[in-house]
């Protein structure tokens, strides 16, 4: 999207792992409603970015700036600020003593302290969402992978968050099941959602990102539209990468 106000800007952004330098300066912006798709190898830091913009890593030096708050572990609340920034994961971390609906209800209850009733009805809008309206009493071990991943995706949403970050949502799952997810990502960024997605899927990257950035050794190396991204990088790194993905 053109104008949308920044919902996250990272500045020189640093983090190390004892002498393991991962996050080399890294400069990254995402307005409203934009689709990012963070790739490259395994290991050059995806995650690590990732999880810094959700405070689960707290960074080393530079800034991380939320909706125009420059936001730092020491001085704010980030539990607070991880109610805005939803999160999902490669391996769905349902709860698995929980059933469907008790899973996507526990943040709202629990810690924005909405009632019992307004959770339920709103999980069961976003299990309809998310098509999955069958299946609210169901234990996430009878559920497949995809429906797993889909159930995260609604318990995240729950939180009614403004940012959402995917750390390779389909990576874990058998390929005929990778689609389910993608079309409800798909469907979420067509809402306007602003996320940021770390993925190995070029075909997503390609039809729904509004950025593609591409990471290696824990810097930013390139940042494109998928068309110039995909059919003219410009980076000699970016072309080896690609050539090697395809
Ligand atoms: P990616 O997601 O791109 O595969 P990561 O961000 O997971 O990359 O990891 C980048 C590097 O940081 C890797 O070398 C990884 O081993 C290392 N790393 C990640 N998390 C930790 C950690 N908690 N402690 C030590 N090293 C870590
Ligand atoms: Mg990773």
């Amino acid at each position: 999207m053109l104008d949308g106000r920044d919902m996250i800007n990272v500045k020189k952004l640093n983090k190390s792992f004892g002498d393991l330098h991962v996050l080399k300066d890294v400069d990254i912006t995402v307005k409203e409603s934009d689709v990012v798709c963070l790739i490259g190898a395994s290991g050059s830091g995806k995650s690590t970015l990732l999880r810094c913009l959700n405070f689960l890593e707290i960074k080393d030096n530079g800034q991380i700036i939320i909706e125009g708050e420059e936001i730092n572990a020491d001085s704010h609340d980030v539990n607070k600020v991880r109610q805005k920034i939803g999160m999902v994961f490669q391996h769905f971390n349902l709860f698995p003593h929980k059933n469907v609906i008790e899973n996507i209800i526990e943040a709202p209850v629990h810690v924005k302290g909405v009632s019992r009733e307004q959770a339920i009805k709103e999980a069961k809008e976003l299990l309809a969402k998310v098509g999955l309206a069958d299946k609210e009493k169901v234990y996430p071990s009878k559920l497949s992978g995809g429906q797993k991943q889909r159930v995260a995706i609604a318990r995240a949403l729950a939180m009614k968050p403004d940012i959402m970050l995917f750390d390779e949502p389909t990576s874990a799952l058998d390929p005929e099941l990778v689609g389910e997810v993608l079309a409800t990502m798909n469907e979420l960024a067509e809402e306007g959602m602003t996320m940021v997605v770390v993925t190995h899927e070029m075909g997503f990257a390609r039809e729904v990102a509004d950025w593609v950035v591409y990471m290696h050794g824990g810097r930013i190396v390139e940042v494109g539209h998928p068309e110039e991204f995909f059919e003219n990088p410009t980076e000699e790194r970016t072309r080896e990468f690609l050539s090697n993905t395809f």
